[in-house]
């Protein structure tokens, strides 16, 4: 459904190109949570960025949706994200003069759709993730965890079947985090979601189906989790959330 194939690209030009990411190939599959690893600098939002059409590679291949991008223009690629990726930027990247309700409609506005209908899905979006009683707050009145929850419920809104999260637990506590993680637990397991998480937090190792690790831009290490199930049973240290991030079928 996603995938890279051999590819590589660098920054910078001449003697001071810095090569980012090598050789990369990997697969990803839907309703499955893959937590990508490694080092400051190993290449990790690189590689979330070609995953989310947000860069083209040098060399090697880039799918979506199992269509190769190579090719397309921005204008096509904007229409592929859009329509199938949503993408968690690192640091929230919210509007800061805009309600957390406003941050999740300018989703739709940029995809056309205006007026109630969007308004309704927005605040569907906000209710998935637990944040229905606070949409008209503004980043500014609004913690670090339920800033990262407007951030989800944006990449949510038009029910895109890929999520990609850079760095979505940094900074936050652990009751925030978790809500967090169990969040897009979710989109994986009961909307059958392709989440990839990209963090170098070991918290989400028992809410991942797979970790990659990466360093110096080269696939380490790419193993499965075959104890999930048994290993959240148990998770340490963290304290059980409600249920009230299940997204409700109107977002579906
Ligand atoms: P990570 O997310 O794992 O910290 P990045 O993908 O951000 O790694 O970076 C990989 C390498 O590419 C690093 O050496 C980094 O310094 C370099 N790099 C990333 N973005 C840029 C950029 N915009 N310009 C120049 N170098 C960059
Ligand atoms: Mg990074």
């Amino acid at each position: 459904m996603l995938s890279v194939r051999e590819v590589g690209i660098g920054y910078g030009a001449g003697s001071g190109r810095v090569r980012a990411l090598d050789e990369v190939s990997l697969d990803f599959r839907p309703a499955n949570l893959t937590l990508v690893m490694g080092p400051s600098g190993s290449g990790k939002t690189t590689l979330l960025s070609l995953l989310g059409c947000l860069l083209t590679p040098d060399r090697g291949e880039v799918s979506v949706m199992n269509a190769p991008i190579r090719g397309l223009s921005e204008e096509a690629r904007g229409r592929i994200r859009r329509r199938h990726i949503g993408y968690i930027f690192q640091a929230f990247r919210l509007f800061h003069s805009l309600s957390a309700i406003e941050n999740v409609t300018i989703a739709l506005e940029i995809c056309g759709q205006r007026g109630r209908k969007s308004r309704e899905l927005a605040m569907h979006a906000l209710e998935a993730v637990g944040l229905a009683d606070r949409w008209r707050l503004k980043p500014g009145e609004l913690s670090g965890g339920e800033k990262q929850r407007v951030a989800i419920a944006r990449a949510l809104v038009n029910d895109p079947p890929i999520i990609l999260a850079d760095e979505p637990t940094a900074s936050l506590d652990s009751a925030s985090g978790l809500q967090i993680t169990q969040t897009l637990r979710r989109l994986a397991d009961e909307d059958q979601r392709l989440v990839v998480v990209v963090s170098h937090d070991p918290r989400w190792l028992p809410f991942s189906d797979r970790t990659v690790t990466l360093q110096d831009g080269r696939v380490l290490d790419d193993s499965d989790a075959p104890s999930r199930d048994q290993e959240r049973q148990q998770p340490p240290n963290m304290v059980e959330t409600s249920s009230s991030a299940v997204l409700p079928p109107a977002v579906r």
